[in-house]
């Protein structure tokens, strides 16, 4: 009886204030939660989980220990599927950015990916920024793997310092920054340690962040890294 009232009620209102799709921009329909059907089966699916090696997992090697990496589709400044991570990090969508991971857990499981993962932790945000923003796009994230997966988020890590706008920052003078940028909850270390983490972020560009993060995480005795972005830059 919810169901079809919530069904009801989206209808409608779609009549008065239709919803839109972000890569698009057509409207969507009752079924059509966040990106409309025709976009959704045109995203650019990495399928990264399916290489050895694979281009993400090569950006860490040499610099942080991981089991595995991948993205679930492509990311480029100029495709109009840009506009989704714009919207779940600026735009106030997150619940779109946790639906989409619901679908990409759902998608990858298949694969094997993640097998033997234990806990999922977020890249946090520093608290001046998530003041300003009003939510963790990561987290967001995080909670849809693991209400697809049945896996516990576990909010582990934190920003210990805000950094200002990095894009006019060089490669390295990111990485030097990010790098002292993120530590362990101590409070949460027992929950994580002898874990296998799925570490997630929206986003993977550099690898800076992540790489800060994954260094963080193994300062817990026993901990293995698996990392999972919604999109990846191609890194070929
Ligand atoms: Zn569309």
């Amino acid at each position: 009886m919810i169901n079809k009232l919530t069904e009801w009620g989206r209808a409608l209102a779609d009549v008065f204030m239709p919803r839109l799709c972000p890569v698009c921009g057509k409207a969507l329909v009752a079924d059509e939660p966040y990106i409309c059907r025709g976009c959704l089966a045109a995203l650019p699916r990495t399928h990264l989980e399916e290489v050895d090696f694979n281009t993400m997992e090569q950006l860490f090697a040499g610099k942080v220990p991981i089991e595995r990496a991948t993205g679930y589709f492509y990311y480029q400044k100029s495709s109009p599927y840009a506009q989704i991570l714009y919207d779940i990090k600026y735009r106030n969508r997150p619940q779109m950015g946790r639906w989409l991971a619901a679908r990409a857990a759902g998608e990858l499981r298949n694969s094997g990916f993640f097998d033997d993962i234990e806990v999922i932790v977020p890249v946090p945000l520093h608290p001046s920024k998530l003041a300003e923003r009003g939510y963790n796009q990561s987290d967001y994230l995080a909670r849809g793997l693991s209400q697809a997966l049945g896996i516990p988020v576990i909010d582990a890590l934190k920003s210990t310092r805000a950094h200002g706008s990095q894009t006019r920052r060089s490669a390295t003078d990111r990485w030097l920054n990010a790098q002292h940028t993120y530590a362990l909850r101590q409070a949460k270390a027992s929950q994580i340690e002898n874990k296998h983490i799925l570490l997630v972020d929206d986003v993977v560009t550099t690898g800076a962040t992540l790489e800060a993060c994954t260094h963080a995480l193994l300062t817990a005795p026993g901990t293995q890294v698996t990392l999972f972005t919604l999109a990846t830059a191609r890194l070929d």
